[in-house]
């Protein structure tokens, strides 16, 4: 068997997550003499040379390679009598030699093969493919052991290389096997050999950052001897336990630095009540022309709860695309507003910055409430005013980006933060955001659906609201992934369309390695469609090389309905809401995640007019044939969300470093779910009773958080 989260398996080769030996933040926990500290090159057997070796594979002292884990275990303990012999599977059996025969193949490839045979007459038969070294040591009539993978060939069983043991007085030695990473020149038995010296001379120097209670009632064994059954376990289902173990204890003390986190913000700081009165309620309700769904309803009284309390309300609105967060955020603001306090929302680009303020616009036309947009491209004396009338709470509600707000804005009475990450994660921004001045609620909206599992990881410490629905009648988007030959018929559906008044984009990829390159791709398709198909149309040109006002003027032009076709390359700019832009086609789509090509469709849906999305691609990979196939099957945001996960990997669809919390060695968030979940409420449970982690028995517990997240999460409620 082979596990998901593996340094061989599935290497995302970054950092080491787990506070290991030799880990910055191990001499918390680590007595100063150690074993742990030393370098393999004393073990037994190890030497210089070897110690090169395991260099390459960053273990370097003996705690480090203890916690070196194998990639999988060869399970030989399946022994089998030759008449239960199921082919493909790994097994072994055992018998007597009865045939040594070698020869020579006639494309001059040497062809050795050793027949044991048990009582009954039954016979198995290894082979080996250049290399005599078994059968130079066997002899006839001696009994020996088979271990490999059976496959009926004419009339018998054969193994191709199978593990062979000599048997010595009758009892066959039946052992699981640990396979571990391993660099060229390093063989796996010098591996376990320096495994076992080292587990002999430092184990038991291995700190238990376990709580008693908690391992005793998740059934774990003590660290020392969970090293060992992971490394040489009696049984496989032993040794996939003790490997459980140090999963769980990974994702504990996640958790734990996740539940110390939220108590901290919760119960250290006080935010300002918000209410929201009957007269308040009715007042936002008649901004909008339309009437919120069930699902923006619930997410409303969630967040209306949360603000009439003194403690800061740190919530998660997420909401498949187009499902209508940024309305369900007005209100949130709104009601800071109401209450006379601040309010701002922040955005990752200036497009999307400008595209709230003129969403905002819309519902606050006839209002009264004082803002401002802060970006980039406001005049310098200009800011430096609404900086100072922001200082002075002359004006209530604050839009901008993330940058410019970040940067030094002072506000007289900051109740409420609203932040649009769009596709951005990371706890270390809410970290800072929650430093701006007083203690305000917080709101982050997120645009990419989230599996449940990074909800309870990633984002832990927020309580979560999510938006399903679509506003009434609003239709989904069909979406084709279509061959290269029907390239023609699409640009005549887009003619036609087109003619009717209806708008378009055509989407091409940019992969920052090549982004001159695409950049050249997007300006000579601008041409080639421009001069040619669409030669009778309006057409613009959106790219990440414009200018900031540029780009403003191409979405203005667009959305004013000045251009019929638009062909950008910059993904997150196309964040816009033009109802009458129906069409989309993708070019390169294979180049794009899941979540992305979903977004991007997302444009597409925003008006009551059924959206046709078509997707080209030359795909040459299984995977990517996968996410097409996907894409053009599903929906629903959020089960695509899961099958992108699936598809790639949690560590990919994230981007390790932009969820912020680096990543695990040992557990895989979507494989170890259950392990995620246990942790997690044992956790909360460990934090409730003892939230400074002072009790002795949290006290390696509280070394191990500290090292790992004491400074991605600014922990210092237990600092
Ligand atoms: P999101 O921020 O999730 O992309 P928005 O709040 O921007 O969604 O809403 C998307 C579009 O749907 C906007 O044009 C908005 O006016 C409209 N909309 C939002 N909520 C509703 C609703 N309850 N009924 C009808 N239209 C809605
Ligand atoms: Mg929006």
């Amino acid at each position: 068997m082979t596990f998901p989260n593996q340094p061989g398996a599935q290497a995302t080769g970054v950092s080491r997550a787990f506070p290991v030996a030799g880990a910055p933040g191990w001499c918390n926990v680590v007595p100063a003499m150690s074993n742990l500290e030393q370098s393999v090159q004393f073990l037994k057997g190890v030497g210089p040379a070897r110690a090169d070796l395991l260099a390459k594979l960053n273990v370097g002292t003996l705690g480090e390679l203890l916690f070196h884990f194998p990639r999988s275990y060869d399970d030989l303990t399946d022994l089998r009598s030759m008449d239960k012999i199921e082919a493909g599977v790994l097994q072994t059996v055992q018998g007597e030699v009865v045939e040594i025969d070698g020869k020579e193949l006639p494309d001059g490839r040497q062809v050795a093969k050793v027949v044991i045979s048990d009582p009954k007459g039954k016979c198995v038969a290894g082979t080996w493919f250049n290399t005599m070294m078994f059968v130079n040591k066997l002899h006839y009539g001696q009994q020996v052991t088979f271990s490999g993978k059976p496959k009926w060939y004419r009339d018998h069983w054969t193994m191709n290389h199978p593990r062979v043991q000599v048997v010595n007085e009758g009892e066959a030695k039946l052992e699981v096997v640990p396979v571990y990473p391993l660099t060229e020149g390093l063989r796996l038995e010098n591996l376990r050999e320096a495994m076992r010296a080292a587990l002999e001379k430092a184990a038991r120097d291995v700190p238990e950052t376990l709580p008693e209670a908690a391992r005793v009632q998740r059934a774990y064994p003590p660290v020392e001897q969970a090293l060992w059954q992971v490394h040489f376990p009696e049984t496989l289902p032993q040794g996939v336990h003790a490997r459980r173990r140090f999963i769980y204890e990974e994702f504990l003390i996640l958790q734990v630095a996740l539940a110390v986190r939220r108590r901290g913000v919760r119960d250290r700081q006080l935010a300002p009540k918000l209410s929201t009165t009957p007269q308040i309620d009715a007042h936002i309700r008649k901004l909008y022309p339309f009437r919120l769904t069930a699902d923006q309803d619930r997410a409303v009284a969630a967040i209306v709860k949360d603000l009439a309390s003194d403690r800061p309300m740190q919530r998660l609105l997420q909401a498949d695309v187009g499902a209508g967060k940024t309305a369900v955020a007005v209100y949130a603001l709104l009601v800071a507003v109401a209450n006379k306090h601040q309010a701002i929302l922040m955005a990752p680009t200036e497009v999307l910055a400008q595209q709230h303020w003129q969403t905002i616009e819309k519902y606050l036309a006839h209002s009264r409430v004082r803002r401002a947009l802060l970006t980039g491209s406001v005049a310098p004396k200009e800011r430096e005013q609404t900086l100072n009338a922001i200082r002075a709470g002359e004006i209530d509600l604050v839009i901008g980006t993330q940058a410019l707000i970040q940067e030094g804005v002072e506000f007289a009475k900051l109740g409420l933060v609203v932040i649009d990450e769009q596709h951005k994660f990371g706890v270390n921004q809410r970290a800072r955001v929650k430093k701006l001045g007083v203690d305000p609620h917080y709101l982050v909206m997120t645009a990419t659906p989230i599996p449940r599992t990074i909800a309870l990881s990633v984002f832990g410490d927020l309580d979560t609201s999510t938006i399903k629905q679509l506003p009434p009648g609003r239709q989904r988007v069909v979406t084709r992934w279509q061959a290269e030959t029907q390239r023609e018929r699409v640009y005549q559906r887009f003619q036609e369309e087109m003619k009717k008044g209806r708008q378009a984009f055509i989407v091409c990829p940019l992969v920052e390695e090549s982004e001159k390159l695409d950049l050249t791709a997007a300006t000579e398709l601008y041409e080639i469609l421009r001069t040619g198909v669409f030669k009778d149309f309006r057409v613009g040109l959106l790219h990440g090389r414009l200018a900031d006002d540029e780009k403003r003027q191409v979405m203005t032009d667009f959305r004013e309905r000045k251009l019929d076709l638009l062909i950008a390359t910059v993904v997150i700019e196309v964040g816009v809401d033009v109802p009458n832009a129906t069409l989309m086609m993708i070019e390169h789509a294979d180049r794009f995640g899941l979540s992305q090509l979903h977004q991007l469709r997302g444009r597409v849906t925003r008006g009551n007019v059924a959206g046709e999305c078509y997707l080209f691609a030359g795909v040459t990979t299984e995977e990517a044939r996968q996410r097409l196939r996907a894409i053009a099957r599903t929906s629903d945001g959020f089960a695509l969300a899961e099958e992108d996960a699936r598809l790639r990997g949690l560590g990919e669809f994230f981007g390790t470093r932009q969820h912020g919390l680096g990543d695990l060695r040992f557990g895989d968030l979507l494989h170890d779910f259950d392990l995620l979940e246990m942790a997690r409420a044992d956790a909360i449970e460990i934090v409730a009773g003892d939230a400074g982690l002072r009790k002795p028995e949290h006290t390696a517990l509280r070394h191990a958080v500290l090292a790992r997240y004491g400074q991605t999460l600014d922990l210092a409620a237990i600092g």
